[in-house]
């Protein structure tokens, strides 16, 4: 019996994650589960799972859910981000899914890290602002990282089986990271200039939560999964290509240089790299529709507009750049949350990211509070720009 420990736990990949364990109550036990300020949704689960641990964001709202639940329950609630670190690194748990979405579910990551979990991890974010600290935690630790996002899931499963033994990976040549293109996918630059929060969270191929939803709009996300990509299986940006794949169906494929091309296909739906990572190298039910080949009838492949879609080029700037991504993508949580309140444009997303990248004194981060500083400075500058667009902006959305 696995006991997991789930961050993020009322989010999309929370939920689909208690989706997959809750069919497989012989092998996984829910130890804990975190949240921040969703009461409700947290109270519903603790009595669907029966945790022994819930953990929320702050008091208030750890209070909140003590006064919701039954005074005969089993879980402990407890809160704040000391308490999701001591469940990450709790002895007697075995996995951790990591899907906190930001630089706020770094801690808790690093700890899991560290305490040498199988940590599944979802939560970019993390990965990409502490890079190499984040990186040397889990080889200290002895964790076993395991990709949750689509494309990383898609290429650890077409890599060669001992891919952590680093002889077989001279034979790979190419990382094809692909991307849906999101729903803008073929418009230009100035017709995105109206797009409203709506719009932008509206995927056609994935339902997930709002800030990723704005990350794949903008294509930021998949400049973020390049340095991911790069982190997780030691390769160069320049050995990492995006590919525009419209149908989500190739979730990316690994080039070696015989020419072999190895791909992993499925529907777009997230329980199967959760359930991948849950039971490797075992493969459990997902309970995710077969794929239909012929129904989808067509694969296109095609190259990103960078002209459009600014985000991705300034990310693959940022990428050569010592701490670059920490700060591209510290400034990016608080272009994505202004837009998201209506304070800046969709298309102003990229000002926002671009005015850190240009003044924050940029060094590549060599421990916690290093990144952690950067991350801060980044956040600084992002947000006295936001206050400057929003003065210059009235009626957006109009
Ligand atoms: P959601 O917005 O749906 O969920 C976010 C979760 O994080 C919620 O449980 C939320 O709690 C919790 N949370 C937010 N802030 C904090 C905090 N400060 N402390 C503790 N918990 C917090 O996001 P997603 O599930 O879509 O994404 C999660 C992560 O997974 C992201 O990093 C994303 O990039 C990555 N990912 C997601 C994919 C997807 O299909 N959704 C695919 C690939 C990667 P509350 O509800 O209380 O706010
Ligand atoms: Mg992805």
């Amino acid at each position: 019996m696995q006991r997991v420990v789930i961050l993020g736990a009322t989010g999309s990949i929370g939920l689909n994650t208690l989706d997959v364990i809750g069919r497989h109550p012989d092998r996984f036990e829910v130890y804990a589960l975190a949240a921040n300020r969703s009461v409700d949704e947290m109270c519903e689960l603790v009595a669907r799972h029966s945790p022994k641990i819930a953990v929320m964001g702050c008091a208030d709202a750890a209070q909140a859910l003590k006064d919701k639940l039954p005074a005969s329950g089993v879980t402990e609630v407890r809160s704040g981000e000391a308490a999701m670190v001591e469940v990450a690194e709790h002895p007697e748990i075995d996995i951790v899914m990591a899907a906190i979405v930001g630089f706020a579910g770094l801690r808790p990551a690093l700890a899991a890290a560290e305490a040498g979990k199988r940590l599944l991890l979802a939560n970019k974010e993390a990965l990409v602002s502490a890079g190499s600290v984040f990186i040397d935690a889990v080889k200290r630790g002895g964790a076993v990282l395991l990709p949750i996002d689509s494309e990383h899931n898609a290429m650890f499963q077409c890599l060669p089986s001992d891919e952590f033994a680093r002889p077989t990976m001279d034979a790979v040549e190419k990382i094809i990271l692909t991307a849906s293109g999101g729903p803008f996918r073929g418009q230009l630059r100035e017709q995105l200039h109206k797009v409203t929060p709506e719009q932008a969270c509206d995927h056609p191929n994935w339902s997930m939560g709002p800030k990723i939803s704005v990350d794949s709009a903008t294509l930021l996300n998949k400049g973020l999964e390049l340095a991911e990509a790069c982190w997780l299986f030691s390769r160069t940006p320049s050995q990492v290509e995006v590919v525009i794949h419209p149908q989500s169906i190739v979730h990316s494929m690994i080039r070696y240089t015989d020419g072999s091309v190895l791909a992993q296909l499925g529907n777009p739906d997230m329980r199967t790299p959760i359930a991948f990572g849950l039971a490797w190298p075992d493969r459990i039910d997902a309970a995710v529709d077969p794929l239909d080949l012929v129904a989808a009838g067509q694969l296109d492949f095609l190259a990103p507009d960078l002209d459009a879609f600014p985000c991705l080029r300034l990310a693959m700037e940022a990428i050569a750049l010592p701490g670059g991504m920490c700060v591209l993508n510290a400034a990016n949580e608080v272009a994505v949350a202004a837009f998201l309140q209506r304070q800046i444009r969709f298309t102003g997303i990229d000002q926002v990211i671009e005015k850190p990248l240009d003044s924050v004194s940029l060094a590549e981060p060599s421990d916690l509070s290093a990144v952690e500083a950067l991350d801060s400075e980044s956040r600084r500058q992002a947000s006295e720009m936001v206050a400057q667009m929003s003065m210059a902006e009235s009626g957006i959305g109009d």
